[in-house]
């Protein structure tokens, strides 16, 4: 394809091959790979469109991935017979779980004390095959590299992502064009570490135009340097992966409104890829999202790609529109931070990962929502009802994701009150765990009986009309009382906060994990 090769004649000694191969950067050939087209763009963004020694091309990348720690070794000069300091380098964290290259010079014994006789200076180097084979990436037949992790990141677990990369288990073959862009890859992910537990990774993918605009225009300003939590501030973010993916889009969502980070012209862009105008988006746009945890070396657990951007942006505008106005923004980030615990001096945001899990995939958030509720607001000593557009949220999300009829929605959420509310006056908070727990529609029926008996309220028959397939207005009768125990559960705590008027009218809120 691209490139263009020396006579094979030239590398007689393959350890020390004067490597002249040429690596043709544009933006014309996508890999499709989102890893090595990201460097690539990378590439480009840097040296422009053209043809590049690709070694020269390596060693630009090799100088951005290195960094001086702050520390002085010394190295004994042979030439003078004297020690001197040098600074000392590592890769840039946390590419040092990937890059594991090292340099050890020669060392000599100098006072009864051992020091190496240059500077140690990690060196990339790559070692081409004379043969021309087949590269796994783009497909082109080229002198091939086997892929090494510095090259290449996802190769680190073969069986977890054997499927993604089949040819993972024999090794990869990756042509230089290729070899040096995903080295280059490093230098455009967005990254956040959660403490010593996790670290995440985020890599945006479109056609190469796009990605070459997005990286200039949006990661590029958003990113920050010399940070080792990471390279992007979150409004939140836990151990877990859907969690932190949902505070770095709601993050990039807000900048698509205004934003004192991101130019114009990358507003511009994003609104234009996350269809937030009319226009048809001008190409599909991908998140990918990697977690582990670093150890000696990262350890992949989690590897999820989410191409629903459009629909995910679509909901986040309408949930501005109807949480309450002053500063929406916010108030959503508040109603999706909040589902978390604190545990010793830890959170645990296990709730939280499946809220956002089910969001992110369109799929149903609610058993979660009143898991949280019943497992961990209710038994706290002060019982924090949910964050105020909290309900605004999930009701608006059921009835345009799980498709709730909207009058079921009303009836809902005003019986869901006066139970609550109620329950609270009768201290019976027993009930709504009794309403909680039915596993069955004879269960469900026979507690709103008992609610009925015991709380002198009346059922509204619009939750008794049971429809074919055990549905109430057309939901399965379980989501409905799902949302019952919601919003009467949220009631209660609400009942109960408004009862101790020292509190009233504080709005709950807890920091974001650290
Ligand atoms: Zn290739």
């Amino acid at each position: 394809m691209a490139q263009k090769r020396a006579p094979s004649g030239q590398f007689k000694n393959p350890q020390k091959q004067v490597n002249i191969i040429q690596v043709q950067l544009d933006l014309r050939h996508s890999t499709g790979n989102f890893w090595i087209d990201n460097g690539l763009v990378y590439l480009v963004n840097e040296l422009g469109q053209g043809t590049y020694p690709v070694d020269n091309i390596l060693a630009l990348v090799q100088e951005r991935l290195l960094q001086k720690t702050g520390n002085v070794g010394q190295y004994f000069d042979e030439v003078t017979g004297e020690l001197k300091n040098y600074d000392k380098v590592t890769w840039v964290y946390p590419t040092g779980f990937f890059i594991k290259v090292v340099d050890a010079p020669p060392k000599k014994k100098v006072n009864g004390k051992e020091y190496p006789l240059s500077p140690p200076h990690p060196r990339l180097e790559f070692l081409f095959s004379k043969t021309k084979k087949q590269c796994n990436i783009c497909g082109a037949q080229a002198s091939a590299t086997d892929a090494k992790m510095w090259m290449f990141p996802f190769i680190v677990a073969p069986d977890k992502f054997g499927s993604f990369y089949s040819r993972g288990k024999r090794g990869i073959n990756l042509c230089p064009r290729c070899a040096v862009a995903g080295t280059a890859g490093y230098l455009t992910w967005l990254w956040v570490a959660q403490g010593r537990t996790a670290l995440h990774f985020f890599l945006f993918h479109s056609d190469l135009a796009e990605i070459s605009r997005l990286q200039k225009e949006v990661i590029q300003p958003l990113a920050l340097s010399g940070s080792r939590g990471g390279n992007i501030v979150l409004p939140f973010y836990g151990p877990y992966l859907h969690e932190t993916t949902m505070a770095l889009l709601l993050k990039l969502f807000a900048h698509v409104q205004s934003s004192d980070q991101i130019p114009e012209e990358g507003r511009m862009l994003l609104a234009s890829l996350l269809g937030a105008d009319e226009t048809l988006p001008p190409a599909p746009l991908t998140l990918y999202a990697i977690t582990g945890n670093p150890g000696q070396a990262f350890n992949m657990q989690l590897f999820r790609e989410f191409s629903r951007l459009h629909a995910l942006y679509r909901l986040y505008q309408d949930w501005l529109e109807v949480v309450p106005a002053e500063n929406p923004q916010q108030t959503l980030i508040n109603v999706f931070r909040q589902f978390q615990v604190r545990e010793g001096n830890q959170y645990n945001t296990l709730w939280r990962e499946k809220i956002s899990w089910a969001v992110l995939e369109f799929d149903d958030p609610l058993p979660s929502v009143e898991a949280f509720l019943f497992e961990a607001r209710a038994k706290e000593k002060n019982l924090p009802p949910l964050f105020q557009g909290t309900e605004a949220v999930l009701s608006y999300y059921a009835k345009e994701v799980l498709h709730v009829d909207e009058n079921l929605l009303k009836v809902l959420k005003g019986f869901g009150y006066t139970l609550g509310t109620e329950a609270q006056k009768s201290n019976e908070m027993g009930l709504l765990y009794a309403l909680r727990n039915a596993k069955n529609l004879e269960e469900f029926l026979r507690v709103l009986n008992d609610i009925q008996f015991r709380l002198e309220i009346t059922v509204p028959e619009r939750l008794v009309e049971i429809g074919q397939g055990e549905r109430i207005a057309g939901s399965p009768w379980l989501r409905v009382k799902t949302l019952l125990s919601i919003y009467a559960m949220n009631s209660y705590l609400r009942a109960a906060r408004g009862s101790r008027t020292e509190e009233g009218g504080n709005v709950y809120e807890q920091p974001a994990t650290e």
